[in-house]
């Protein structure tokens, strides 16, 4: 390829070229959720992120086995080893049996990432049928003496790891600062030094979600399953691993120590993280109040939103920003993030409108194409992408009032622009495809139909009155010589 593909490797803190192992096959796991609650923002930036790594080397020409997990066991509360399990913790409550807990939220996750057009993967396992996998692993890694049992739990000894390898490469975080600001935690008693981790935690005698081993009944530890199910469908080694910036230390780092001490080799090549997820400047969480399910996005039913919000406005929105920095959602950058969305989606639609242009040498377009590429093959700046379109927007409204004018074959050019790079790479969905637009359509029409016959028998009142009321929601009406045209504003 001309532009070969950059990518930010957090293991070496660099832009490196993406080189697939085996190509044209690709390799790449991203941590999924954890399903014991409704999807929130947080869930929505690493999955649109990582659909769009998934298109773009679809569209480059590589078979790609995606893989993401469902955790369904072992994540316990505060994503520490001791303490209730999420799953478990959300059945005790709502008196469900865990795997329907399970069940509910993986249908709710899957609900709302279509919603948002984000592609399934193509392997989505689950940890829950991944035990006997686990319990290999944890064998070998005994056997190869970088893990201890203590109390029927299984730990994993950090101190000897270290003594070979390097704990804290991925995350650079050092053993000693680490040690320094360490509080004494509960069931810290049981492992030889504080930063050991649970491979095999022995279930408490009220603990439902429990299997037998060689070394207790109990549930593997949270950091196994990914190391066990990425390998297990992608190789001992393959080339993406992926996930959000909180999952780097420790969950990240476990992994690399993990498949070390099992197999000798780390299997990840390109370690990707997406940044976080602010609202109004801060960390979103319950206890502050401002948590935000995409749920309560798409209906609008959340304090801290003025109306609803599309699922492709909230994908838009997303994409306006580089991955690798902070997100900020308020209800003010939604608005904002609505009105570019429908603006880019207008223009599409204007395209079919616009009278070419016979008397003109057709523009050269091929340079806004070469660029969207090289964006793309920039560490994934889909940023860039939108600013290159919102370039052509004007280009398209400027023909569109015939200020500017497009032959035949610039029209076909940007529509294809936009195939490619909006619809199939972005997964930006056009407006005529959805069906509330559809609706909304059809809604628009019989009330421009109800206008328009009150305008014939002179009922300038009423016609007025929708006019106001339709401005009032957001949609401005005009009327031309021929017929009524409606806008979003
Ligand atoms: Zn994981």
């Amino acid at each position: 390829m001309e532009h070969p593909l950059f990518i930010f490797n957090t293991l070496s803190r660099k832009l490196e070229q993406f080189v697939p192992l085996h190509s044209p096959f690709v390799g790449m796991y991203v941590c999924g959720p954890t399903v014991y609650g409704d999807p929130h923002l947080g869930h929505a930036r690493p999955a649109v992120t990582f659909d769009v790594l998934f298109r773009y080397l679809q569209h480059l020409g590589y078979k790609v086995r995606y893989v993401r997990n469902i955790t369904d066991v072992g994540h316990l509360e505060n994503d520490a080893d001791h303490g209730e399990d999420k799953i478990a913790k959300k059945a005790r409550l709502e008196q469900l049996e865990p795997m329907e807990v399970v069940q509910y939220y993986t249908d709710r996750y899957h609900y709302f990432m279509d919603q948002m057009n984000v592609k399934r993967p193509s392997i989505e396992p689950r940890a829950s049928g991944h035990i006997i996998e686990q319990q290999e692993w944890i064998q070998q890694i005994i056997n190869n003496g970088f893990a201890y049992v203590s109390n029927g739990s299984v730990y994993f000894d950090i101190e000897k790891y270290t003594q070979h390898f390097h704990y804290g490469k991925l995350s650079g975080r050092k053993l000693d600062d680490l040690l320094a600001t360490t509080r004494e935690l509960e069931g810290q008693h049981e492992k030889r030094h504080p930063f050991d981790f649970a491979l095999w935690k022995k279930a408490a005698p009220e603990h439902i979600m429990r299997w037998r081993s060689p070394w207790s009944d109990g549930f593997p530890g949270w950091h196994l399953e990914c190391s066990v199910m990425s390998t297990k469908y992608l190789g001992e080694v393959f080339d993406i691993h992926g996930g959000g910036m909180d999952l780097l230390f420790p969950h990240h780092e476990c992994e690399i120590a993990q498949s070390v001490a099992a197999s000798g080799k780390e299997s990840v090549r390109y370690w990707i993280h997406n940044n976080l997820v602010t609202i109004n400047g801060q960390k979103m969480g319950k206890s502050l109040g401002n948590f935000i399910t995409l749920d309560e996005l798409f209906n609008g039913k959340n304090s801290l939103l003025s109306k609803a919000f599309h699922p492709m406005v909230v994908r838009f929105f997303i994409l306006q920003a580089h991955y690798r920095g902070t997100l900020d959602f308020s209800n003010e950058a939604l608005l904002a993030a609505e009105k570019g969305y429908y603006r880019l989606m207008e223009a599409y639609q204007i395209l079919n409108k616009i009278k070419p242009s016979p008397n003109t040498s057709p523009l050269s377009m091929e340079e806004y194409q070469q660029k969207c590429f090289e964006a793309l093959n920039d560490d994934l700046n889909t940023p860039k992408v939108l600013a290159i379109f919102f370039e052509l927007v004007k280009i398209i409204n400027g023909a569109y009032q015939e200020i500017e004018s497009l032959s035949e074959q610039n029209i076909q050019f940007i529509k294809d622009l936009y195939h490619t790079f909006i619809f199939e790479i972005l997964g930006l969905l056009p407006i005529e495809s959805q069906q509330s637009t559809n609706l909304l359509e059809k809604v628009m029409q019989i009330l421009l139909d109800e206008r328009m016959i009150a305008r014939h028998r002179k009922d300038f009142e009423t016609s007025d009155r929708i006019r106001q009321k339709l401005n009032n929601i957001g949609i401005e009406i005009k009327d031309t010589k021929t017929h009524t045209e409606w806008k979003i504003i």
